[in-house]
């Protein structure tokens, strides 16, 4: 049997994976590049990733090295999805899992997630970004514990994974990459996957690369931190610590990052639901950006585009709650049903 073999073997030769001695996989990446209603646009669907995030692919290979070198346990501050990977991953590989969340701001799939898999878990008052600074200074004090927060030098190697699918799927490099900003890492990890695959001579093009950010979090967009606000908790982040880098990206590639309004990514997220699509607030934002950007002209009919869905609409059900279809009470027969039901099709088909 040899199907799909996670994305450390996969991609073995394009990635730093000298010394590993045994790949902790739950045989993550592979993942849909589904083609939209809209003409040229394709889903990538990280959401049907082991833990249903894009987290997976990075966790693989930075789990890979800490078994590796010997860790006890792995630590991580997380909006939610990094600590859900984090929990699957220590366990698959035998290692203890802590991590820190934001009290109260974790989805409840994701908080679901981590308890499930056997994470020690802490909530802290302080927002994501304490969190971080908190686990960072852990890390530093004690090396039994690694570092799986997006500093880990492993995550994004792991995470330009996704890039390569896409051009191994499409025979080309797309033209425009969007897709959501929270800490700014994984933006970072697609532009080095694409640059890595031209030098590969795998693709002869690069694609401009397409941040979005919710309003109330942007501090990309602004150029200075801010106090977060969206229901989108994936990037519900005010001090990203990889700005630097992924602003050199999206200038590099000559794209942009954008605000998106609530509204605008819950629009989005109803959209692509009715065409099948599940995927969680923060992915959706992708498409809000997607949406605007195509009736401000900045994309073009002939645009070859690609929206990263990063994680899986089950990981916030109370969010899909306030787009979803309405639940009725129904109490009667048969015949009673059919009434209900030949009312409905005669109304909508
Ligand atoms: C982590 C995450 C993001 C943000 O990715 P960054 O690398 O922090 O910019 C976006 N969406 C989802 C679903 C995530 O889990």
């Amino acid at each position: 049997m040899m199907g799909w073999r996670g994305v450390v073997e996969e991609y073995r030769d394009l990635l730093p994976v000298e010394g590993a001695r045994e790949v902790v996989t739950l045989l993550e990446g592979n993942t849909p590049l589904i083609p939209s209603r809209r003409r040229g646009l394709y889903l990538k669907y990280e959401g049907a990733n082991p833990t249903g995030s894009f987290k997976d692919r990075g966790m693989a290979l930075a789990m890979t090295m800490a078994l590796s070198r010997g860790a006890r346990a792995v630590v991580c501050a997380s909006t939610g999805n990094t600590s859900a990977s984090a929990a699957a991953y220590a366990a698959r590989a035998g290692l203890g899992c802590l991590v820190i969340v934001p009290a109260g701001q974790v989805a409840a799939g994701k908080l679901a997630q981590a308890r499930a898999y056997g994470a020690q878990v802490l909530e802290s008052e302080g927002g994501f970004d304490d969190a971080q600074a908190l686990v960072r200074e852990l890390a530093a004090r004690e090396p039994r514990l690694e570092l799986v927060n997006s500093l880990n030098p492993y995550r994004t190697p792991g995470q330009m994974t996704a890039a390569f699918e896409i051009c191994d799927v499409l025979g080309r490099a797309p033209d425009l990459v969007i897709l959501p900003v929270g800490n700014a890492a994984n933006i970072v990890a697609y532009w080095r996957g694409f640059v890595r695959y031209s030098q590969h001579r795998r693709i002869t093009t690069l694609p401009r690369m397409i941040g979005v950010q919710a309003r109330g979090a942007a501090p990309l967009v602004l150029g200075r931190p801010v106090r977060p606000e969206t229901a989108a908790t994936a990037i519900r982040i005010g001090r990203p610590v990889n700005a630097d880098k992924a602003l050199a990206a999206v200038r590099e590639s000559g794209g942009a990052v954008i605000a998106v309004e609530e509204w605008e990514i819950e629009e989005a997220a109803r959209q692509l639901a009715r065409e099948g699509v599940f995927a969680e607030p923060a992915s959706a934002a992708s498409v809000a950006g997607y949406t605007r950007l195509l009736e401000a002209g900045y994309v073009r009919a002939k645009d070859l585009v690609v929206c990263v869905l990063t994680g899986n609409g089950l990981k916030d059900p109370d969010y899909a709650i306030r787009y979803g279809s309405e639940v009725r009470a129904f109490d009667g027969g048969p015949e009673a049903l059919l009434a209900e039901v030949r009312g409905w099709l005669d109304g909508s088909v």
